[in-house]
């Protein structure tokens, strides 16, 4: 049992390092504002490294107000 634990938290550290490396900057079209994953919104309580998809629907751009709908990932 002991290690069928042990291999599950191997993979999960796995996907948390796939995350940091692949999160992706997105910028806003209407203000141009970048959300930056290393940084977060900590004004609007959105933390350091929190990948844009996993900010709640219900923020908005810092700088315009515009939705995540007016988002697009920065390549
Ligand atoms: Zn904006």
């Amino acid at each position: 049992m002991s290690r069928v634990t042990k291999s599950r938290v191997k993979i999960q550290i796995k996907s948390i390092n796939f995350n940091l490396r692949t999160m992706k900057k997105y910028v806003c079209d209407v203000c141009g504002y970048v959300y930056d994953p290393a940084v977060g919104d900590p004004d609007s309580g959105i933390a350091p490294g929190t990948p844009f998809e996993e900010i709640p629907d219900s923020w908005s751009c810092p700088l315009c107000g515009i939705g995540k709908d007016s988002f697009s990932v920065m390549e």
